[in-house]
């Protein structure tokens, strides 16, 4: 069993230092636990999550990002799903990202994603993200076409989105956003396996798309993005974590681990009440207690 405990989700943190290489990084891991204890383990961490919440929110300073990018068929979907069950839907918003949309593409590539950040208190999830326009917009750069930029240097234009991403990820944190990132790293082998079931099954026919394939057929070039990306804005404030996506329920607790870690380590509290507002609750109380 892996040890999760304390700050072991740190073994799937990308470094800070812009040395990391998806070579050290597997898809999977050596001694899988048993399903069961994984469950178990899950079932653990999606409750303390729940309570975790419910701190943040009354706590009412951080608000918590929490991003998902991966190939298709890794499993974000199903991961956010089964993560953030127990989380009270009042505090919790999921926003996925497509293709941009003609009045997304008026305006910065940031802009869309700064209307659906969370507020303070609440957790935000973003299945795909600001990224996308550093992995697909850049493996696939004629898209750049569609955006009306006044000028594209070919040869600076992606170092430059990533310094836009790490310095508004920066600007979030100082405000108060706690950024946490996850790469879910599938194998080609498994995306394979998962496809043919896909393509088997006929409850699973709705979820594959034959561009699916043209994404597969461009692997390469897709992980040398993810790679820059990963090295270019991994970083304290906004940690990214690759996390190994072979094994759904081992996935799904490494990113259950890793959010609960994140929350755990802020100085959450319930705020204290003033004596005004003592009195005004027990004021309060006496009203009802006493007769109608
Ligand atoms: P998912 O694959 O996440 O389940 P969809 O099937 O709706 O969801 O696919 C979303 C598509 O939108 C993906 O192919 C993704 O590459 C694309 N996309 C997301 N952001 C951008 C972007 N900024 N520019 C171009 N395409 C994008």
């Amino acid at each position: 069993m892996p040890d999760f405990d304390s700050d072991a989700s740190r073994r799937h943190l990308v470094p800070f230092d812009g040395n990391f290489s998806l070579a050290d990084f597997p898809t999977s891991i050596d001694e899988l636990p048993a399903k069961k204890v994984l469950k178990n383990e899950l079932e653990d961490l999606v409750e303390e999550l729940h309570d975790l919440q419910r701190v943040l929110y009354a706590d009412g300073r951080y608000a918590v990002l929490a991003v998902f990018q991966a190939m298709d068929a890794a499993g974000k979907d199903s991961t956010i799903r089964k993560v953030f069950s127990g989380v009270n839907p009042a505090g919790f918003r999921v926003e996925a990202f497509g293709v941009p949309s003609e009045r997304e593409r008026k305006h910065d590539f940031l802009w869309r994603c700064a209307r659906a950040l969370p507020e303070r208190g609440k957790i935000g999830i973003f299945n795909r993200s600001h990224y996308e326009e550093c992995l697909v917009v850049r493996v696939k750069p004629e898209l750049l076409e569609g955006q009306n930029l006044p000028h594209v240097d070919p040869a600076t234009i992606w170092d430059e989105r990533l310094e836009s991403i790490r310095q508004w990820e920066r600007h979030l944190a100082r405000n108060g956003t706690v950024i946490v990132k996850f790469w879910l790293n599938v194998s080609m082998e498994e995306q394979k396996n998962r496809f043919l079931r896909r393509l088997d099954r006929a409850d699973k026919h709705w979820k594959f798309s034959a561009k699916d394939l043209d994404d597969r057929a461009r692997w390469p070039e897709y992980m040398h993005a993810y790679q820059e990306a990963l090295r270019r804005t991994s970083r304290d404030f906004a940690p990214w974590y690759a996390i190994p996506a072979d094994s759904k329920p081992y996935m799904r607790v490494a990113v259950a681990r890793t959010m609960v870690n994140t929350l755990r380590r802020l100085d959450l509290s319930h705020p204290e009440l003033s004596e005004d507002e003592r009195r005004a609750l027990t004021a309060s109380r006496n009203r009802l207690v006493s007769p109608d």
